[in-house]
């Protein structure tokens, strides 16, 4: 398989160059040349195959020539080394609970595959790779723990002060090995400035081999499919479900589509937004027009150009019709999201994060309009790195999970840095 540019003015590329350059040297993209479609009686036998089998079927196709079958088996079986429940929450609704990973959000199956297959990339050159990520809370925990103890990768992760939860900054803070935190005395837009103008500064570049681990990145996106067909697998309904995705960048909403397209049944696709809604505006008036993301408390979906856009109107060979005909999109507020939080609770017994409760709300009104279809969210966090909405909304105490109850024993660790890029680019430089 290669993989050609968006902006179709680059040379097409094979998967480890994709994985490895991240972006198109004219700015693009990455983009698969085709769509493979499923293997005959995959779906209708899907329940026969484990998920580490499922897994190599769906991925080999996009990897095959990069990584051999024997390593590509390896990596995904990594990957996907934890729980990928359906729970039913009502009778027409289910939650895929994509929070059981180690740091408790989806983003750790990209980051998973993506660090793993850019170590197998690396495993002959003596250079060290330094990965540089800004982050708002969840990319950066996923990015740190996969790439954590990957020979020849050190990976810099930037914070904003006292803007991160607790939970979360744990997860960031107190890794050791190859991963170093910045805790940035400014905000996420301080941090996510100061990490693009290392990309561009000359001397760094000079000194250092430097990689973004951005989620357009291939290796992100495509194992982002997986979990759309361990859902499938669980799924006890005759009619195909309808899917609904909290989406800030639309990377995983744009999987399940890619998933969709090689062959998996779907009735219906739902992108549920935040009051970052151009995505939703573009559905009702066909126009597309990026704004300045506005803070929310569903906030890793405070995205005002979502990058992903573009691979979604690929896949719908961009028909606005098409797209249209499959795919809706709505936008949700903050109150009716901490509402739907409270009533999800005190109705069905069930936590949601900010980030599903967006979902949950969007998909329980799709469904009063087709009563006769079911369907489920993807439930992106763990209520726990929302604290504070979710305690407020249901007036408990969230537990803190097993897997994560270690985290509070270790010592945070990290170096205080003011907003300034001058002050990272002297760290990097003498470190
Ligand atoms: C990143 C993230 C999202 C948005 O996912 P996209 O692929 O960017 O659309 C939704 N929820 C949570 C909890 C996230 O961390």
């Amino acid at each position: 398989m290669r993989y050609y540019s968006l902006n179709h003015n680059a040379p097409r590329v094979s998967f480890a160059e994709a994985a490895v350059k991240g972006q198109a040297p004219d700015k693009g993209l990455y983009f698969p040349e085709r769509i493979p479609s499923l293997p005959q009686g995959f779906i209708e036998n899907i329940k026969q195959y484990s998920k580490e089998e499922i897994g190599l079927t769906v991925m080999k196709p996009y990897v095959g020539g990069s990584i051999a079958d024997n390593e590509l088996q390896r990596i995904v079986n990594e990957t996907i080394n934890f729980e990928f429940p359906l729970v039913p929450i009502t009778d027409s609704i289910a939650s895929l609970e994509l929070f059981h990973g180690p740091t408790l959000a989806f983003k750790d199956v990209g980051a998973r595959f993506m660090s793993r297959c850019l170590g197998y990339f690396n495993r002959n050159s003596n250079e060290q790779v330094t990965v540089l990520v800004a982050t708002s809370g969840d990319t950066g925990g996923a990015v740190a723990n996969g790439f954590l103890g990957v020979e020849g990768v050190n990976v810099v992760i930037l914070y904003p002060s006292g803007k991160v939860s607790p939970v979360q900054e744990l997860q960031l803070t107190t890794l050791g090995q190859n991963i170093t935190a910045l805790e940035v005395q400014g905000t996420f837009d301080d941090c996510q400035a100061m990490v693009k103008q290392a990309f561009a500064d000359a001397d760094l570049n000079n000194k250092l081999s430097l990689t973004s681990a951005n989620s357009i990145n291939v290796a992100r996106w495509l194992p982002q499919q997986l979990y759309y067909f361990f859902a499938y697998q669980q799924w006890q309904h005759t009619s195909a479900p309808v899917i609904c995705v909290p989406s800030g960048n639309f990377g995983n909403i744009c999987a399940g589509i890619l998933a969709h397209v090689s062959g998996l049944p779907v009735t219906h696709f739902i992108a549920a937004c935040n009051a970052n809604d151009v995505v939703p505006q573009y559905i009702q008036s066909g126009q597309y027009q990026p704004k300045q993301a506005v803070a929310t408390i569903s906030n890793a979906m405070d995205v005002g150009n979502p990058s992903n856009f573009i691979r979604i109107l690929e896949l719908f060979h961009q028909q606005f019709n098409e797209l249209k005909n499959k795919m809706s999109s709505v936008s949700v507020d903050d109150a009716t999201t901490t509402k739907t939080i409270k009533d999800v609770f005190q109705q069905h017994h069930y936590t949601l994060d900010p980030h599903g409760a967006v979902a949950y709300y969007a998909l329980d009104q799709y469904l009063q309009q087709h009563m006769a279809d079911k369907g489920f969210i993807l439930e992106t966090a763990h209520p726990v790195k929302f604290p504070d909405t979710v305690e407020e909304a249901t007036q408990q105490k969230i537990a803190i999970p097993e897997s994560v109850q270690y985290l509070l024993h270790l010592q945070k660790q990290s170096i205080t840095m003011p907003p300034i890029f001058d002050a990272l680019k002297e760290w990097l430089m003498n470190r």
